[in-house]
């Protein structure tokens, strides 16, 4: 199984499932075309896409068109459903940031078609991870930036205040759903700017004073 590994912590927590967000910046939603949503858009991811930073993002051969999308990550300390919008706040317990790389191309067509998003989503090395923070080390005012650059070019840069649904919404909407376990990582959507990325490109991204990671796409 794989761990999310902390800073200045040499505990790793295991990884359960990763719970996805779309469309929580209005800005990005209008991008693509889609309507902000009066709910959150939800989808999974399976813990065998995770890759960590210094690791190589592999471009599948059924793609062309392989987008970045940099995330604020939520790491949940314990088991929550239903939770009361101070019990999701509470089991919020660690930040961290993320890649959703996404096959824009294959989730155009499945979109078309109204199918799910599931393999444009869920292949491996689509989730990259950096270095989480605990809540007690960093207190997250959402005044943070959270940002992404291609081969150091900028590409996506934005407040995390942005975001349409913040993050103990989030978790409080998602523990309606379904329960969420301690190791869960909550995905929380991705601001504007997502675009193509090629094999060989660098990507470095971050949140301001949380976290950041590096990769190569291959
Ligand atoms: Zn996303």
């Amino acid at each position: 199984m794989k761990t999310v590994n902390i800073k200045n912590s040499t505990e790793g927590i295991y990884i359960k499932k990763i719970v996805c967000v779309g469309r929580n910046y209005a800005e990005h939603a209008k991008e693509l075309g889609n309507e902000v949503p009066e709910k959150p858009v939800v989808f999974l991811k399976p813990a065998s896409a995770i890759i960590f930073s210094g690791d190589e993002i592999k471009y599948p051969p059924y793609s062309e068109e392989m987008h970045h999308e940099v995330e604020l990550v939520l790491l949940i300390g314990n088991k929550i459903k239903d939770a009361s919008l101070e019990n999701a706040d509470k089991a919020i317990t660690g930040y961290g940031v993320g890649l959703d790389m996404t096959l824009r191309d294959v989730q155009s067509k499945l979109k078309s078609k109204g199918h799910p998003w599931t393999i444009a989503k869920c292949f491996d090395t689509s989730a990259v991870l950096s270095e989480f923070v605990l809540e007690d080390d960093h207190n997250l005012t959402l005044d943070e930036e959270i940002f992404l650059t291609v081969n150091a070019e900028e590409r996506q840069r934005d407040k995390l205040n942005k975001m349409i649904f913040k993050p103990a919404e989030l978790v409080q909407y998602l523990s309606s759903l379904m329960t969420l376990d301690e190791g869960d990582l909550i995905f929380t959507g991705t601001p504007k700017g997502v675009g193509k990325v090629n094999k060989g490109d660098v990507i470095k991204a971050g949140i301001e004073g949380v976290a950041e990671l590096m990769v190569q796409v291959s």
